[in-house]
């Protein structure tokens, strides 16, 4: 009978919506229990984020929390998007660590005086410019590395050429 199966249809998309409730349960428990365990709740680029924790956090959300500090630090920007992907391209680069040359670049611009803020925007400057060199002129990378060219460039910056690139 048509109409019994329709009932078992209906019981079987109840007990969906139910199991639905129930992992929307546990996930908001779960995220609020993170929050406790001090998982990342805002960005603050002075301060070198926990990698592990960073890491863990998807795309979207270190976008979005880098946008939040921006914001709320009042700091104006022409475009808030494109200066948080290149923030997060550039945690991203130092959460993996020494492997890359990048977390100790920033490390070295501090050095030079810059503060943390300043000098993932430098790298970022760097980062964003070669990629998009190399958008510009894709085949020239054939057959190289496409990060060398990025990581000389990093050995070349320094907190002064930075500061006087405008
Ligand atoms: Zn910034």
């Amino acid at each position: 009978m048509g109409y019994s199966g329709g009932g078992a249809d209906r019981a079987a998309a109840h007990a969906g919506t139910q199991v639905r409730g129930v992992n929307a349960a546990f996930g908001a428990l779960r995220r609020s229990m993170q929050l406790v365990d001090g998982a990342m709740k805002a960005y603050d680029p002075l301060k070198s984020p926990n990698p592990e924790e960073w890491l863990a956090m998807d795309e979207q959300e270190r976008l979005h929390l880098v946008e939040r500090f921006h914001r709320r630090a009042g700091i104006r920007l022409p475009n808030v998007e494109a200066h948080a992907v290149a923030h997060v391209m550039v945690e991203n680069q130092v959460a993996l660590g020494d492997g890359l040359p990048v977390k100790r670049t920033v490390q070295r611009l501090m050095s030079e005086g810059l503060d943390r803020h300043d000098a993932i925007h430098a790298v970022g400057s760097v980062l964003v410019g070669y990629l998009n060199d190399l958008l510009a002129a894709p085949e020239a990378a054939i057959g190289t590395d496409p990060a060398a060219g990025y990581y000389a460039e990093l050995e070349q910056l320094t907190a002064k050429s930075w500061l006087s690139s405008g």
